[in-house]
């Protein structure tokens, strides 16, 4: 499973260093998240093992019960002098939050990419000043106005940014977005580019601070769109396991 991992991961990056190459841009300047979501924990196991340590996942629930189950497994293997040292996960929230759940997830989260309202950037603020702690995000864009879909409507975006800013707890990365499912390329370029401009609209107009320098599009459908868009963090998934058997029998996990 290691080798294939790791091939199917040389793989994004040469898709990556080609679209860099194509928008004349640093590939070091694109992030690859890989999306954990569809695969068993063993399969984290070995992402970690092949250095792959940038990570997320699309529920609370999930994300925390693994980064415990991780962080666990990590400390057993620093006891463990035979076992190779492997370093820890950078765990970024790339799907939906509500705020009941901020409590339970911010203990284990580095970056989230779903900030869609005020009452949740307040909520998150209030517990990050009891803990003392700022934790970065992106604030998630309904680029399309699709009415069923998560994010803040565009027209709203400047002005929640701003109201977001005065918060001392809360670090604002730059925008995410999700592309519409199964568009066409005109039209997925098309949404990207929207978010590129009014990331562009809030750093000319200087509403957020030096930090707000990032931009989190693209999927395994679309991530060479998303770079030549100017995407500082890609979110892949499915075309990391493609080929992996994603939960192997228990008997085979060790
Ligand atoms: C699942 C998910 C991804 C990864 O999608 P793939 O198409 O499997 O690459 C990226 N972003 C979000 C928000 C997701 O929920």
């Amino acid at each position: 499973m290691k080798r294939k991992l790791a091939e199917n991961y040389k793989r994004i990056e040469h898709r990556v260093a080609a679209a860099c190459e194509r928008a004349g841009r640093d590939p070091a300047g694109v992030t690859i998240i890989a999306v954990t979501k569809s695969v068993s924990v063993d399969v984290i196991r070995a992402l970690l093992e092949i250095g792959v340590t940038t990570l997320g996942e699309s529920r609370v629930q999930e994300l925390t019960r693994r980064a415990a189950m991780i962080d666990e497994w990590i400390s057993r293997r620093g006891i463990d002098a035979a076992a190779p040292r492997v370093p820890r996960p950078v765990w970024h929230m790339v799907g939906h939050l509500q705020r009941n759940k901020i409590k339970t997830l911010l203990p284990w989260v580095d970056v989230i990419h779903s900030l869609d309202s005020l009452r949740l950037a307040e909520a998150i603020d209030a517990h990050e000043a009891k803990r003392d702690c700022v934790t970065p995000m992106f604030l998630q864009v309904n680029a399309a106005n699709e009415p069923q879909k998560y994010g803040v409507a565009v027209a709203a975006v400047t002005h929640l940014a701003e109201q977001i800013t005065t918060l001392n707890h809360i670090e604002l990365l730059g925008l995410m977005a999700v592309a519409p499912l199964d568009a066409p390329p005109d039209r997925i370029r098309y949404v990207f580019d929207r978010v590129r401009e009014l990331f562009e609209e809030i750093v000319v107009e200087r509403i957020c601070g030096k930090q707000f320098r990032h931009l989190s599009l693209g999927m395994s459908q679309d991530f060479e769109y998303a770079i030549e868009a100017g995407a500082t963090h890609i979110r892949v998934g499915t075309a990391l396991f493609e080929g992996i058997d994603v939960a192997p029998p228990v008997a085979c996990a060790e």
